[in-house]
């Protein structure tokens, strides 16, 4: 089988809003073969710049665009096409952009392999463990802790089990935070499961202060307390916090988690739209099973993110949660018109070959940037 075209499709919504939500703005992918075969993928980044990491001509050695690459190529073995991708972009690639385009790349060819064996993704992956995962969703924490309050409330009616609030008034004052979080807490009770993201908001001292703080109320974890960056501050938050510390939503490569791994990191967090697809997520979680960690997936643009991240979530040993993005845009609602449901708490994981997703062409002519 060969590679015949690669498709870079934009999606954009008419307003997007400074706001953090990858639901707005996505590049999918289609990746086209010579027996008819077509695969999909997603990323989640910035969506002209990876456009122009597909559209790139060739140059001089490994400054290639991606459809350069890809055309002509094998589609059947994915982990030799990534490190193909992963070399011929070396010289303006390695980390940022190019990563993030490869992985919408990867998904589609991961995509392509499951059609033509006729085998769902997670069977590729050493079959599924289960057949639906634990999903958590996520949300702003309130403008106050009865607001925070109401959320949890409909988390509730939802049927979740497990929920992460964050950002929004959190991290500046540790009354105020407490307050929020106890409020949450209050209303779903001990037996669901609350993260805590605090968007990067402290330093050292300060987020092994808010962690011993926040304890008491059963973290489950807490989420980039330090900035992406300060992997000296990780390795010593992780040391002494008496909660669970959970990061890597902005990593890439299994190079960059295996360094986060090696600091002590207790939740790690690859964005498969984003990190370098799903061969990068399963590196990434046969590291943590051999360190004593554990992956979750960050989650949250469309149902093509979901749907990867749920094939690969479910094939890992102690994989039973998934981030599952409850935000009202179409490009999260209806790309994906077999999008999987929340059923009590839980996502079903697809049964049909590759990822199997079917995209509802409306909503690409619809909301596409030509
Ligand atoms: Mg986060």
């Amino acid at each position: 089988m060969q590679i015949t075209a690669v498709e870079p499709i934009h999606l954009r919504v008419p307003i997007v809003d400074e706001i953090p939500d990858g639901t707005l703005d996505v590049l999918i992918v289609r990746i086209h073969t010579d027996e008819g075969i077509t695969g999909i993928g997603e990323v989640t980044s910035q969506s002209y710049v990876c456009k122009a990491c597909f559209d790139a001509p060739r140059s001089a050695a490994r400054r290639h665009g991606l459809t350069s690459i890809l055309v002509g190529e094998d589609p059947l073995d994915p982990e030799t096409l990534w490190e193909t991708m992963y070399y011929e972009t070396n010289r303006y690639g390695r980390r940022g952009a190019a990563i993030h385009a490869i992985s919408g790349a990867d998904i589609a060819i991961w995509d392509i392999k499951g059609q033509a064996e006729g085998k769902p993704i997670c069977e590729l992956f050493g079959g599924p463990q289960r057949s639906s995962v634990r999903a958590y969703a996520s949300v702003l924490f309130g403008d106050t802790p009865d607001d925070t309050a109401e959320l949890a409330e409909e988390f509730v009616q939802l049927g979740l089990t497990a929920v992460k609030f964050g950002w929004g008034p959190f991290g500046q004052d540790p009354d105020i935070d407490l307050a929020h979080v106890q409020a949450a807490r209050d209303v779903l009770g001990e037996q669901c499961d609350l993260m805590v993201d605090a968007g990067h908001a402290w330093d050292l001292p300060t987020a092994i202060r808010r962690a011993e703080l926040l304890a008491p109320l059963n973290i489950f974890w807490l989420e980039e307390p330090l900035s992406q960056d300060d992997r000296i501050g990780y390795a010593e938050l992780c040391k002494h916090s008496p909660v669970p510390i959970a990061a890597g939503e902005g990593d890439v490569t299994h190079f960059d988690f295996e360094d986060l791994i090696e600091r002590g990191l207790h939740i790690v967090q690859p964005d498969v739209a984003f990190c370098g697809g799903l061969t990068v997520c399963r590196r990434v979680s046969d590291m943590c099973t051999r360190h004593g960690r554990r992956a979750v997936p960050h989650c949250f643009s469309t149902g093509i993110n979901l749907i990867a991240s749920l094939h690969w979530i479910a094939s890992v040993p102690d994989g039973d949660l998934v981030e599952y993005c409850l935000r009202p845009s179409p490009l999260m609602r209806k790309l994906v018109s077999n999008l999987p449901p929340l059923i009590d708490g839980r996502v079903p994981v697809p049964t049909a070959p590759g990822l199997g997703i079917e995209l509802d062409a409306d909503i690409i002519r619809e909301f596409r940037v030509d």
